[in-house]
């Protein structure tokens, strides 16, 4: 039970995080980074080249911007090219020399096309249990404790890494459980085994409280689960799901994802901490013209990705690649006094909509429409009269509104809907309202749009 008081797992690195020292650090790995990726990577040499960029060029994160950054739509290309051989793209993706070193590959889950990889090489296994070593000791994670995990098992990035993200957590036991077996099993093992932590996806966990009673007979709260980390997906960060969450189970939870970071034990949420800056350069970008946004208390942009130590990268191998996500980020001390910036997660850049040249994200407003339960069910559509991004004002929106709600109550909920968006996004949408289950519902992603263009004018 040693070290059990000490504030941060990596008490050389953690308080450094976020500090001018530490930016010194970033730009001469940087340096390094570059010029390796350049060596043996063909897909970011290319990229390079094509922007008349050489290595020894880079000098500053100035300098390092000029490179364009790149995604899944890039990756999609080099599939393409390679003709659908998946190891021929790897090669070059990824380069030869870590191809050598593949030790694992994960995909995204349920997604159509060609999954996007996640490669995990050898020497990363280090890497994995220095930074999920510093998120587990952040959110509690203590000798004696026993980690459930209940995110999907079968190529799964956020499930089988578990075995190795928490290596260095000595006195943790991991019970790889998986999404897969389903929730009867899922809680029969978690009591069986007396998990007093769980890591799952937020609509897990919302399930499980919903099925505890029926499976075990007992609410939820009684399997004595302390903590909940859950991720990939959005949820732990919308106030309401988590205190629901937190409520049911009698236990913290926190959000973790997007990159390498994790929600603290502030009460109010305050996006999550960045505890990668030695490993990950993490810049935002302008979505539409790829510029750089400087990291400014508010800021917000496209999330960039760039390996440090490439040898040794974890899901993100490339020069500044990145996931398509929009992230907000606060650099000013966070009030749990723990280090790191933070971010939240504000919606994907394909989603973006442009109300009078103010951008939207239908994310945003879903977190808006779910502070109104149980006056609305939730379920809501943006109409598009015109193709996106652009939308005409106002904008329009087709919303449930909740059981047991009167025709009467209907206008002044509006207008208090409207009052919160214009508050927090700077819309004022008008609503037209419907029954309750009169909107399709999506097993996969949400559908958010109703996309009236293509009917036509009418
Ligand atoms: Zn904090």
């Amino acid at each position: 039970m040693k070290n059990t008081g000490k504030r941060y797992f990596n008490m050389e690195v953690e308080p450094l995080l976020n500090s001018p020292k530490m930016r010194e650090i970033q730009e001469m790995k940087l340096r390094d980074a570059v010029k390796y990726l350049y060596r043996t990577c063909p897909f970011d040499r290319k990229r390079m080249d094509d922007a008349g960029i050489q290595p020894e060029d880079v000098r500053s994160f100035d300098d390092f911007s000029a490179i364009p950054v790149a995604g899944q739509a890039q990756y999609r290309q080099v599939f393409e090219e390679t003709g659908g051989d998946l190891f021929a793209a790897y090669d070059v993706l990824f380069g030869k020399e870590r191809m050598k070193d593949i030790h694992m590959l994960t995909t995204t889950s349920g997604t159509t096309g060609t999954p996007t990889p996640y490669p995990v090489f050898h020497k990363s296994v280090e890497a994995m249990g220095e930074l999920f070593g510093r998120i587990g000791w952040r959110i509690g994670i203590r000798p004696g404790d026993r980690l459930a995990i209940g995110f999907g098992l079968s190529m799964h990035a956020a499930g089988t890494p578990h075995l190795y993200w928490f290596k260095n957590l000595r006195g943790l036991t991991l019970l790889p459980i998986g999404a897969e077996v389903g929730s009867e099993r899922l809680l029969t093992l978690i009591k069986l085994f007396q998990a007093n932590v769980l890591s799952c996806t937020p609509s897990l966990a919302q399930y499980l409280i919903e099925r505890s009673p029926v499976v075990l007979g007992h609410a939820v709260k009684d399997l004595g689960i302390k903590l909940i980390l859950c991720g990939a997906e959005p949820g732990a960060g919308i106030p309401e799901v988590r205190r629901h969450l937190e409520s049911r189970f009698g236990a913290q939870v926190f959000d973790g994802g997007a990159g390498y970071g994790v929600s603290c034990h502030h009460p109010d949420y305050q996006g999550m901490h960045w505890i990668a800056d030695d490993h990950c350069y993490y810049e935002l970008v302008d979505p539409e013209t790829g510029k750089p946004v400087p990291m400014e208390h508010g800021a917000t942009g496209l999330a960039v990705f760039t390996p440090l130590e490439p040898d040794c990268a974890i899901f993100f191998a490339n020069l500044r690649f990145t996931l398509n996500d929009i992230h907000q980020v606060f650099t000013e001390p966070c009030p749990c006094g723990l280090t790191g910036f933070r971010y939240k997660i504000v919606g994907r850049a394909d989603d973006m909509l442009k109300v009078k040249g103010v951008p939207v994200y239908p994310a945003a407003i879903q977190g808006v429409i779910n502070g109104f339960l149980p006056r609305v069910t939730g379920a809501f559509r943006i109409v598009l009269k015109v193709p996106p991004p652009r939308v005409l004002p106002p904008l329009e929106m087709r919303v449930e509104h909740g059981e047991g709600m009167q025709e009467g109550d209907l206008p002044g909920l509006e207008q208090e809907i409207g009052d919160k968006m214009h508050a927090l996004l700077k819309i004022r949408p008008k609503i037209t309202w419907l029954s309750p289950n009169t909107l399709e519902r999506s097993v996969k992603k949400t559908n958010f749009f109703d996309k009236d263009y293509e009917q036509g004018s009418g």
